[in-house]
């Protein structure tokens, strides 16, 4: 399994992509988590083939996690993408992302390629991939997902907070992604992590890699230096990309 960071950032940044991954198995398949504003333009720098992505998991619907679903489907539709597209979101967010395709391809109301809408279940199958997906805290129902690919496995987090049932499916992972905006303790209610909790988390699990992501600007500075001494975490990085096999 490959994974592509396509972006790092948080809602507004000025530094980052806004916060999305790509990932690829041995057969070529791949999926992209999440596509916010940016994310098109990062995939066209990296000429990314227009039948390329099978699949885009939506962990939820703030916008910069799927506002840039129009431009991409603009692009494949404006190319003549032929491959069939599995979206994967929860029900009650599925109309809002309906909007987005529809304004993709507006004035026309046919897409020239099929799109195959699927509910985000806790546990389920993509060909050969093995998914479970949990909630976390956020303002928005926002679900995590693990992907177990050729006995390799990966979470993200998406957006908010770890749940205990996020948290479980992070165990035992070849390389976690975990949402923490702020350097300092955020209230127990908050809708975002934050880097005492992360290391909390970090102090009780077994993982070997785990990446911090959709950090406030202002916060990278503190967050980078703070874990400089701890070899398990690490700042994510736009473009950075990892090789599970
Ligand atoms: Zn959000």
């Amino acid at each position: 399994m490959k994974i592509d960071v396509i972006g790092c950032g948080s809602a507004f940044s000025k530094i980052h992509n806004t916060s999305s991954v790509r990932i690829e198995d041995k057969h070529k398949n791949q999926w992209l988590i999440d596509c916010g504003p940016t994310v098109p333009r990062a995939l066209w720098q990296r000429h990314t083939d227009i039948n390329a992505i099978q699949a885009i998991y939506f962990t939820h619907i703030h916008p910069d996690h799927c506002s840039g679903l129009a431009a991409l489907i603009n692009q494949w539709k404006s190319m003549q993408r032929t491959q069939a597209l599995d979206i994967f979101c929860q029900k009650e967010q599925q109309e809002p992302l309906e909007s987005l395709v529809a304004l993709a391809v507006w004035p026309e109301r046919h897409v020239c390629f099929e799109i195959r809408w699927h509910e985000i279940e806790e546990d389920f199958q993509w060909r050969h991939w093995s998914i479970k997906t949990a909630l976390t805290q956020h303002e928005m129902a926002n679900r995590a997902i693990r992907l177990t690919i050729d006995d390799r496995h990966f979470f993200y987090s998406g957006d908010g907070r770890p749940t205990p049932e996020s948290e479980a499916l992070m165990l035992n992972t070849d390389l976690a992604f975990q949402e923490c905006a702020a350097f300092h303790s955020l209230p127990k209610e908050a809708s975002h992590g934050d880097l005492p909790d992360c290391l909390r988390l970090l102090a009780r699990s077994n993982l070997n890699k785990l990446g911090l992501y959709h950090c406030f600007d202002e916060a990278l500075p503190q967050i980078r230096q703070s874990i400089t001494n701890e070899p398990r975490l690490f700042l994510s990085q736009d473009g950075q990309t990892f090789d599970l096999t």
